[in-house]
């Protein structure tokens, strides 16, 4: 990620120029942010993973969840969350809890002062007056960024994580994905040389941009794009890919992936962009996997969704051992809590105490 570099030392307009993966040296210092998922090496992402199972293993005894509690007991965070959320907003304060970090929010900005005309940048520096750290959701893209950079330029810096913008970014559902298709492979090589299949509404899947990059830092890997025409993966992530000579395939035929993918990426139609007097994109996109494909999937290979799920997956495969979008969920709690304790620089406690609180099985 090279040199560390300050927000507070270049202009907006020359930051918002820069090519993604070199804004990450700008969010690596003190306070940290977590923006893009372009600011993460592998190096990075495999420590937070073995950091997130040691603070899962941990929080199993009661002396080890006490020790946890005790580690951000002196923090606050604020979750600001303008878009609608469930899991993500969910796993984030469960996080906190965790790491005994107290947490408020302000989930709807009509409550906020933004009603009566304050700006979004206002509310958002009234809030680090009481805060350490905004954990923050927000429908346009690019804005978590511009209120880290705004932050730094105003002498009261604090860390901001971005739980999801727009229609771009969301790293923090791409870490928890990551650290899925890690523990689901474990056994048969890890994640380097796998088949790894996205499938519905790649254009404005959020999670799916994120995470396709950040596959791009494993080897020998190949991604299917599978999505109709008007749906399909933007351009600017496949020149990521290019640029990083990862292989890929975009395609319409999900049933002639279906046999060779090790992992396979469901996503549901993100309706709430469509534009209104431009119709729906609603029926242009009824992938599907069910019952009747799980004799078509090999026996290893997993099948996630960053949920909520429509009609793409099925109930009736929930129980499969091969659907582990439900463990994936659960997932996004430990790898958060790995991210927010990183974040504050206090990993090293973690790494020392493990042995003392480490569960006997
Ligand atoms: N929960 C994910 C997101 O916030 C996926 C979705 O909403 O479809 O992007």
């Amino acid at each position: 990620m090279g040199t560390k570099k300050n927000l507070s030392d270049i202009a907006w307009r020359d930051f918002k120029a820069l090519p993604l993966t070199e804004k990450g040296a700008y969010f690596q210092g003190s306070p940290a942010h977590t923006l893009i998922a372009q600011q993460f090496s592998r190096e990075k992402i495999e420590e937070l993973c073995e950091l997130a199972t040691k603070i899962k293993r941990m929080n199993k005894r009661r002396d080890g969840a006490n020790f946890l509690k005790s580690l951000l007991s002196d923090k606050r965070a604020m979750l600001y969350f303008a878009q609608p959320s469930s899991r993500t907003y969910l796993s984030h304060n469960a996080a906190c809890q965790i790491l005994g970090l107290d947490t408020m929010d302000v989930r709807d900005s009509k409550t906020s002062s933004e009603i009566k005309g304050e700006s979004p940048e206002d509310t958002i520096r009234t809030f680090s007056s009481y805060v350490d750290m905004i954990i923050m959701r927000h429908p346009v893209g690019g804005f978590a960024e511009r209120v880290a950079w705004m932050m730094a330029h105003t002498g009261r810096e604090i860390s901001v994580l971005n739980a999801g913008s727009g229609a771009d970014q969301h790293p923090t559902q791409a870490l928890l994905d990551i650290y899925t298709l890690q523990r689901s492979f474990e056994k048969i090589g890890g994640i380097d040389g796998k088949h790894v299949a996205f499938v519905g509404d790649l254009l404005r899947g959020r999670t799916v941009r994120s995470l396709a990059w950040m596959l791009s830092l494993y080897k020998d890997m190949t991604l299917y794009f599978i999505a109709p025409e008007s749906l399909q993966i933007s351009q600017d992530i496949l020149d990521l890919l290019d640029k990083a000579g990862t292989k890929y395939v975009v395609t319409q035929d999900f049933a002639s992936v279906m046999p060779i993918a090790d992992a396979i990426y469901m996503t549901r139609i993100q309706d709430e962009w469509d534009v209104e007097g431009e119709g729906s994109t609603t029926e242009a996109c009824d992938y599907h996997i069910g019952a009747e494909h799980m004799d078509t999937i090999k026996d290893t290979t997993v099948i996630l969704h960053p949920l909520p799920r429509r009609q793409e997956i099925s109930t009736e495969i929930d129980n499969d051992s091969r659907a582990v979008y439900w463990r994936q969920m659960r997932n996004g709690m430990w790898i958060r809590a790995a991210l927010i304790l990183t974040t504050f620089g206090r990993q090293e406690e973690v790494n020392q105490h493990y042995a003392e609180y480490k569960p006997e099985a």
